[in-house]
């Protein structure tokens, strides 16, 4: 599980993130949903441990990490510009963390087989990342993420730079993999349609706060305030 617990994020005199409380559930999808600007990324990156909080406290799994650097934290990240490695092999990019780790090479092979089967995609392991199309980048990204098996996987507009019709796909299979390795998603996106259709729960965010936390179907039949009505009634 995450926490966060009065959580304040200034840059200089402006405030991204205000006093902000927010519990997400161990095995949860859990979106953060917003317009641009409203501190999705500030909170995923504190969560990160990329940026430190100006004040309160982050909680992984009931200890307090606020201090702590980015690999002491049990989170993966994936970002929506994927940043592979243009001059390695897929499976050298999949397996890069392990090596860091100085996993054996033999358990590198195998875990990286089997991040490339949990993605689709066992057959591009010996390609440049130039040789794949987006979405299969994007799935490659999330394999690089998976194999490493962190408790919690953070994800900044994964699927921000898919054109529509792969976008729908990715997200189906992004449900499943969730499902099937059972760990917890803190996604990030601006898109209603696409919280709605992945999340069990969404954060709506305005301006630095929080607005409602609930189900789709709470925040669909239930807005708690106009602000979160009109946001999942408009398109974007
Ligand atoms: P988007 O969907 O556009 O990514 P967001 O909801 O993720 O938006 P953030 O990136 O968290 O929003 O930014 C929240 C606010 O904090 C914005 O007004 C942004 O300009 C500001 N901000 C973010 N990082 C910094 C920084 N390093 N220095 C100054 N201001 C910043």
């Amino acid at each position: 599980a995450i926490s966060l617990s009065r959580v304040t994020k200034s840059f200089g005199d402006f405030s991204a993130v205000k006093d902000l409380d927010l519990d997400i559930r161990s095995g949860e999808f859990f979106s953060l949903l917003g317009p641009s600007g409203s501190g999705k990324t500030t909170v995923l990156r504190m969560v990160a441990g990329f940026e430190p909080v100006t004040s309160g406290h982050i909680y992984l799994h009931g200890s307090d990490v606020t201090g702590k650097a980015p690999f002491e934290r049990d989170v993966n990240t994936v970002f929506q510009d994927y940043a592979l490695f243009p001059h390695l092999t897929v499976a050298q990019n999949v397996g890069y963390g392990l090596k860091l780790r100085k996993t054996p090479r033999a358990e590198r092979l195998r875990r990286v087989a089997e991040a490339l089967e949990m993605v689709r995609l066992p057959q591009v392991a010996d390609r440049l990342p130039s040789q794949l199309s987006g979405g299969q980048r994007q799935r490659i990204a999330l394999a690089r993420a998976l194999i490493l098996r962190p408790q919690v996987l953070l994800l900044d507009e994964p699927l921000g730079a898919l054109d529509k019709q792969l976008r729908e796909q990715m997200q189906i299979e992004l449900k499943q993999i969730q499902r099937e390795v059972g760990i917890t998603f803190v996604f990030v996106t601006h898109d209603q349609e696409e919280a709605l259709t992945l999340s069990d729960r969404v954060a709506v965010f305005n301006d630095g706060g929080i607005e409602q936390v609930g189900t789709p179907e709470d925040l669909y039949e239930r807005p708690a305030t106009r602000f979160v009505a009109t946001f999942l009634g408009s398109t974007n």
